[in-house]
């Protein structure tokens, strides 16, 4: 059979939490580029933030959020945010997510921008790996049919609605087609785009690029986070040192052993992430040093081995001991703020077309993303999907919140010189240098003209890595020409050729094609 009621298309929590919800309200089908388990949601760390605790409320929850959100957050979608986690937190507990606990309570962390300690954690700084195996486990066990090595290639639009999705064979090159009623889009963020990242490979704007060429709108796409603490070790990919640990007292020092935070921002270490990632970049710059430190020498070697397991092995392993050592981390780009704009109930602008997790834009993150708010937002928003679509319910799209926002499609640019030739590592560099940490209008301008002549140069794809390629560029396109209209700086979108926030750019950008 190749019509069912729920296509959803990745397997990380957004995917999986999803399939085990649509299985209650008809026949569903999980389709995934790599293994079941290939995503970004393994590598999560720190946790995930709910208003659980006894000095916590969701009204603190909700302005921590809309503080960090730079004046872009959909305030209707953050009051939902915050208001619906202690119950979607209560499911996962049920389904067998197997949270830490102290003194017979779900422990409780503090990250960056939370006002009280409100991160809920597994088996230390496993998190992720905890969850993604958890539901992967129900997924079997519910009998849900997952299909792996396929990728979705084509989101197929009929008179009004979605029709389904044309899905390649990674292993065969052939493709398929899957009808549909309801497709749901979980293919997470686009983290590859950039050369040091803390992302799986997966990670290629895959749905993003997808929706836009079906018609959808993207929104938001210029805030990209950039974490501030990646690993930087010679011949090692970035990997992410979490910011718990600063909330547990890591400090950050430069080269030189000077604890600078406190000289940039009055909440030191443990300022917003992209107050901190361009922190570092300038005392990397001050002392020439391709990195900083951060410093958990002075906590006691048994609270690092226990809370971090995780980083202290994957330190270890690669020969540092971070109870004794300072770790050398540096920025690495790490969440997609933006993506398929949708309203509170997950739809799209096409009627039957849904996204959810990182490819999504619900508006909850605005400028900028408050830590562990990402796979709240999932089991929030994955949950209403449900409920929109739930027996006989409306689907048909309907009108966002009221949201300020400036159409745009993407320009037509002078595309004549020479350019590298497109390939993966050129298209990292040349979004690293140019639509990284800081930008300005030179950079953008530059990086703007490469893709779009890339776009046009790049043969059809036939495979997993040309599709992905494309995907990327395409990506790429939207986050370059967004930070190069949005002439401000905001959250974590920084343009030293205008450094400050305008009134003016209190609105989103939303590209269509239209
Ligand atoms: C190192 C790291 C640490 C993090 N720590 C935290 C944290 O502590 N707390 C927090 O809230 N968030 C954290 N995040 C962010 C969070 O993990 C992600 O935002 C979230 O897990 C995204 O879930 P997702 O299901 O949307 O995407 P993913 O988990 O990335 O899953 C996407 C899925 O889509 C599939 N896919 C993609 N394209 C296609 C295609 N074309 N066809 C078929 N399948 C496709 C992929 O193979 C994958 O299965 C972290 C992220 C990273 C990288």
């Amino acid at each position: 059979m190749n019509y069912y009621d729920y296509v959803i298309i990745g397997s990380g929590i957004a995917g999986l939490y999803t399939a085990l919800l649509a299985k209650e309200q008809g026949s569903v089908l999980v389709i995934t580029k790599g293994s079941i388990e290939d995503c970004n949601t393994r590598h999560a760390q720190g946790g995930i933030a709910a208003a659980i605790g006894q000095d916590d409320s969701p009204d603190l929850h909700y302005k921590d959020t809309i503080a960090v959100g730079n004046g872009l957050c959909d305030e209707e979608a953050v009051r939902i945010l915050v208001d619906e986690a202690p119950a979607r937190i209560a499911e996962l507990v049920n389904i067998g997510v197997p949270f830490d606990t102290l003194d017979g309570r779900i422990a409780l962390t503090l990250e960056a921008a939370h006002s009280v300690p409100r991160i809920l954690h597994a088996g230390g700084d496993a998190t992720g790996e905890h969850i993604e195996v958890t539901l992967s486990r129900r997924v079997r066990a519910a009998r849900i049919p997952v299909l792996e090595d396929s990728q979705a290639a084509e989101v197929l639009v009929g008179k009004n609605a979605v029709a389904g999705i044309n899905v390649l064979d990674c292993h065969t090159g052939s493709t398929e087609i899957f009808e549909c009623r309801h497709l749901i889009l979980a293919t997470g963020g686009a983290g590859q785009l950039f050369k040091f990242n803390t992302n799986s490979d997966i990670a290629t704007g895959d749905g993003i690029a997808l929706a836009f060429k079906a018609g959808a709108e993207i929104m938001d796409m210029e805030f990209f986070q950039f974490h501030p603490t990646a690993l930087h070790l010679p011949g090692v990919t970035p990997f992410l040192i979490s910011e718990a640990v600063r909330g547990e007292g890591g400090i950050l020092r430069n080269a030189e052993g000077h604890r600078f935070m406190p000289d940039y921002a009055p909440q030191g270490d443990l300022a917003p992430r992209d107050v901190v990632a361009r922190s570092i970049l300038h005392e990397m710059k001050k002392t020439g040093a391709d990195h900083v430190y951060l410093d958990v020498t002075h906590l006691s070697p048994d609270v690092i081995t226990t809370r971090f397991p995780h980083i202290y092995r994957f330190c270890l392993d690669h020969g540092l001991n971070i109870t004794k050592e300072l770790i050398p981390v540096a920025p690495a780009a790490h969440y997609m703020m933006g993506g398929v704009k949708t309203n509170s109930w997950g739809e799209t602008n096409i009627s039957g077309l849904f996204a959810t997790g990182e490819t999504a834009c619900t508006g909850v993150h605005g400028a900028n993303r408050l830590a562990s708010n990402s796979m709240l937002e999932v089991v929030v928003f994955s949950k209403r999907i449900m409920e929109r679509t739930n027996k006989g319910a409306k689907t048909g799209s309907s009108a966002a919140h009221k949201r300020q926002e400036v159409h745009r499609k993407l320009s037509k640019r002078n595309v004549a010189g020479s350019s590298p030739a497109p390939s993966f590592s050129s298209l990292q560099q040349l979004s690293w240098n140019n639509v990284g940490v800081i930008r300005d209008r030179d950079g953008l301008s530059r990086a703007a003209d490469i893709l779009e002549t890339w776009q046009q140069k790049l043969p059809p794809p036939t495979d997993r890595p040309s599709h992905e390629l494309h995907n990327l560029v395409l990506t790429g396109r939207l986050i370059t020409e967004a930070a190069l209209l949005r002439e401000e700086s905001r959250g974590a979108h920084f343009r030293s050729d205008f450094p400050k926030a305008s009134a003016e750019w209190q609105q989103h950008i939303v590209f269509t094609t239209e």
